[in-house]
């Protein structure tokens, strides 16, 4: 308060009045600290609740998983629905595509064509698969598909195809290198073992 300017007139009155005096007890640090971590709850209550069941927890919420993807559009791919953390958390594209080979669904399959239980049963494939490779089993270059376009199939010996899926999905691949972005959302899969 040394400033000249404030040793009289409005701006003093302000600050001793009672409005200031309320600003200045809530700028107290342990208000503040209390004001940020109210804020922080809200946050994370208002994201977190926005988050499908994580799929690396124990007991994964089928039932949960389930419900939240009946509010997904019927027509949806299956490749884009295992993505949506909304649906289910967790599941990144390794994961997607070597859980659709395993239950023998195409990523581009509409989700209305799986009865409930064949999606709980294709995301507690996913959550099986994920848990394992936590565990360090499988040494992370013997996939079934992914990142195999090409290749011949593990099991039937066919070309394993891939293609970008997400927003831009009906984008062809372009020949040459991908950006991380579409080789984040790129699906693999063998043609003969999982066909639409
Ligand atoms: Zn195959």
């Amino acid at each position: 308060m040394s400033d000249p300017r404030l040793a009289d007139g409005p701006t003093r009155r302000l600050l001793e009045g009672p409005i200031a005096a309320t600003l200045l007890r809530l700028a107290a640090p342990g208000v503040i600290m209390l004001v940020a971590q109210v804020a922080i709850n809200v946050l994370e209550a208002y994201f977190v609740g926005r988050l499908g069941p994580d799929v690396l927890s124990d007991d994964v919420d089928l039932e949960e998983v389930r419900r939240r993807a009946r509010t997904r559009p019927p027509e949806l791919a299956l490749g884009e629905l295992l993505l949506d953390q909304r649906v289910v958390a967790g599941i990144g594209n390794i994961w997607r595509s070597e859980a659709l080979f395993l239950a023998g669904r195409n990523p581009w399959t509409e989700r209305q064509k799986l009865t409930d239980d064949d999606l709980g049963a294709l995301v507690a494939t996913a959550s099986s698969l994920m848990k394992a490779s936590a565990l360090g089993r499988g040494n992370g270059s013997d996939h079934w598909v992914y990142k195999r376009s090409g290749q011949p199939c593990r099991k039937c010996g066919t070309r394993i195809e891939s293609r970008r899926q997400g927003s831009s999905s009906s984008e062809p691949k372009r020949s040459g290198g991908e950006t991380r972005g579409e080789q984040a959302r790129t699906a693999y899969w063998c043609p003969a073992c999982q066909p639409v």
